[in-house]
C-alpha cells in the first residue's frame, strides 16, 4: 500500500491518512439541497454530472495529474459533464503544517487554513492547465468562487450552504470544472479547511448539491476491502457496501473515506465509488442497502492500532462520578471510546475507558486529579491496545455473531480486555500485538475471503 495510506499504521483499504478527525455529530445538510434523494435534479437534461475526486496520490505528480486530466476527458466523452475535485498533491498539506509548526509552535488558526488552502489550490489549476493543454475547455474554482459556505471553526468547518451558480455557468459552457477540496468560505470571506481527509465530503456535498448522477472518489486501493490487506492478504475487493456499514468501518479506523462524506451521501441517497486511479477496476459501490443481494453478514474486519486505557479502581459508586470523570476530558476536546464500568460491590466498582494513543498524555494528568477528588484509589494507563470490530448489517437479526467471534478469538489464545456493540458492530480491545492475528483469524471466522 502505498501512498495517501502510509501515515497511518492501523487503517485498511487505501488507509487514507489524511482522514484525521472523523468530526461526527451532525451531518452537514443546511442549503446543501432538497433532502428527498429522488428525483435528483439534473444539471442538464441531456448530459448527467459526474463528481469525480482525486486524492493526494492520484495527483501526486505531473504525471498522476495528466492521468486524472485524461480520465476526465474519457468521462467527458462519454457525454457527461464533470466537475472534479482535488486534494493536494501527495503530502502536501502535512508539510505545510510541518513548516507551519517550525515558524510558530501554536500557529493561528486562520492563517493555518488559508496556508492549507493553497495545496488543492496547486492541484486545481494544474489540473486545470493540464486539460487545457489537452485541448479539454476547463476551469479551476477555489471554494469560494465555488460557493462553498462553512461554519468559521477553523481547521474542522462544516459546510453550511453551497451557492453552486458559478459551476453551474461553467458546465453551462461545457467546461471541465475542477474545485479545491477541504476548503470552504465563511460569510466574512475567510477561507477555512473542513479536517483532514475533508476533501472527500467536499466532493459528496457538491455531488449532492448539483444532483450528480454519483460520485467517484479516485484513490491508490481498488475500492473498499474486507479487512486491511497490510494484516491480512486475502482481504478481498467489496463491490458493494451500505452507507451504513461503511460509515462503522470509517469511524473505526478504516480510513478509506472521510465518514462525514459517507453521512452526506446516505442522507442524500447519493451513490458514491470508490476506486482507484491506477487501474481501470469498478471499484466499490457505496449505496443504500435495500435491494443488495443476499450476502454474509458481516461485511469487513477493522481495526485500530491507536487505543489507549485508562483505568480508575476503587471508585465509590454514587450519582455525579461519571460525570466528574469525563467532563474534563470533554472540555479538554479529548473523545473517549470505549467505557465500562463493573458491578459495584459495596459501593465500589471499577471504571475503565478507552482513548486514541494520542490523548493519552493529556488525558492522564486530568484523570488523576479528579481521581483524588472522588477519592478513587487508583489510576492507571496502559497504550498497548488495539481495536478489532467485526461489521455488518446483517448481524442485528440474526443472533451468534458475538459467540463466533469470542470463539475464534480465545481458539487463538487472545485475551479479550473490553467489549462494545452497535447494531451492526461487534468491537473487541485487545492487547497491540495480537492485533494481527485477531484480525486474519475473523477474517477466516467469518468467511470474509469467499464471494
Ligand atoms: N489535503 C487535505 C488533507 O491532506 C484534504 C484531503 O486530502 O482530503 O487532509
Ligand atoms: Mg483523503
Amino acid at each position: 500500500m502505498s501512498g495517501e495510506g502510509t501515515r497511518d499504521a492501523g487503517t485498511r483499504g487505501r488507509g487514507d491518512a489524511e482522514t484525521g478527525d472523523a468530526g461526527t455529530g451532525d451531518v452537514e445538510t443546511a442549503g446543501i439541497g432538497p433532502l428527498s434523494a429522488s428525483p435528483r435534479p439534473r444539471v442538464s437534461a441531456s448530459r448527467p454530472l459526474l463528481v469525480q475526486k482525486f486524492g493526494g496520490t492520484s495527483v501526486a505528480n505531473a504525471e498522476r495529474i495528466r492521468a486524472a486530466a485524461r480520465r476526465m476527458v474519457r468521462t467527458r466523452e462519454q457525454g457527461y459533464q464533470v466537475l472534479a475535485v482535488v486534494s493536494a498533491m501527495g503530502h502536501t498539506t502535512d508539510e505545510l503544517i510541518d513548516l507551519a509548526q517550525q515558524v510558530c509552535e501554536r500557529p493561528d488558526e486562520r492563517e493555518l487554513d488559508l496556508l492549507l488552502s493553497t495545496g488543492e489550490t496547486v492541484s486545481a489549476t494544474l489540473v486545470a492547465m493540464a486539460l487545457k493543454g489537452m485541448g479539454c475547455p476547463a476551469i479551476s474554482l477555489t471554494a469560494a468562487q465555488a460557493g462553498i459556505r462553512t461554519t468559521r471553526f477553523f481547521s474542522r468547518a462544516r459546510i453550511t450552504d453551497i451557492q453552486p451558480e458559478r459551476i453551474r455557468k461553467e458546465l453551462a459552457e461545457d467546461k471541465v470544472v475542477i474545485v479545491t477540496g477541504f476548503q470552504g468560505v465563511t460569510e466574512d470571506l475567510d477561507i477555512t479547511t473542513l479536517g483532514r481527509g475533508g476533501s472527500d465530503t467536499s466532493a459528496v456535498a457538491l455531488a449532492c448539491a448539483l444532483g450528480a448522477e454519483q460520485c467517484e472518489i479516485y484513490t491508490d486501493v481498488v475500492g473498499v476491502l474486507t479487512a486491511d490487506p497490510r494484516l491480512e492478504p486475502r482481504a478481498r475487493k467489496l463491490d458493494r457496501i451500505s452507507y451504513e456499514e461503511m460509515l462503522e468501518l470509517a469511524q473505526l479506523g478504516a480510513k478509506v473515506m472521510h465518514p462525514r462524506a459517507v453521512e452526506l451521501g446516505e442522507l442524500y441517497g447519493m451513490p458514491i465509488v470508490v476506486r482507484s486511479s491506477f487501474a481501470n477496476t469498478p471499484g466499490t459501490v457505496i449505496c443504500r442497502g435495500e435491494g443488495m443481494e443476499v450476502r454474509k453478514n458481516v461485511r469487513g474486519i477493522a481495526h485500530d492500532t491507536d487505543v489507549a486505557k485508562i483505568t480508575l479502581a476503587g471508585v465509590p459508586d454514587r450519582p455525579g462520578i461519571a460525570y466528574a470523570i469525563f467532563a474534563p476530558l470533554a472540555e479538554a476536546g479529548i473523545s473517549v471510546d470505549t467505557i465500562v464500568q463493573t458491578a459495584s460491590i459495596d459501593g465500589i466498582t471499577d471504571l475503565s475507558f478507552t482513548v486514541s494513543g494520542s490523548d493519552l498524555t493529556r488525558s492522564f494528568p486530568l484523570v488523576q486529579q479528579v481521581a483524588s477528588r472522588i477519592g478513587a484509589a487508583t489510576v492507571d494507563a496502559a497504550d498497548d491496545l488495539a481495536k478489532v470490530s467485526i461489521v455488518g448489517t446483517g448481524m442485528q437479526s440474526a443472533p451468534g455473531y458475538a459467540a463466533r467471534m469470542f470463539g475464534a478469538l480465545s481458539e487463538q489464545g487472545i485475551n479479550i480486555n473490553m467489549i462494545t456493540t452497535s447494531d451492526i458492530r461487534i468491537t473487541c480491545i485487545i492487547q497491540r500485538a495480537q492485533v494481527q492475528q485477531a484480525v486474519q483469524t475473523l477474517h477466516a471466522a467469518f468467511e470474509l475471503d469467499r464471494e
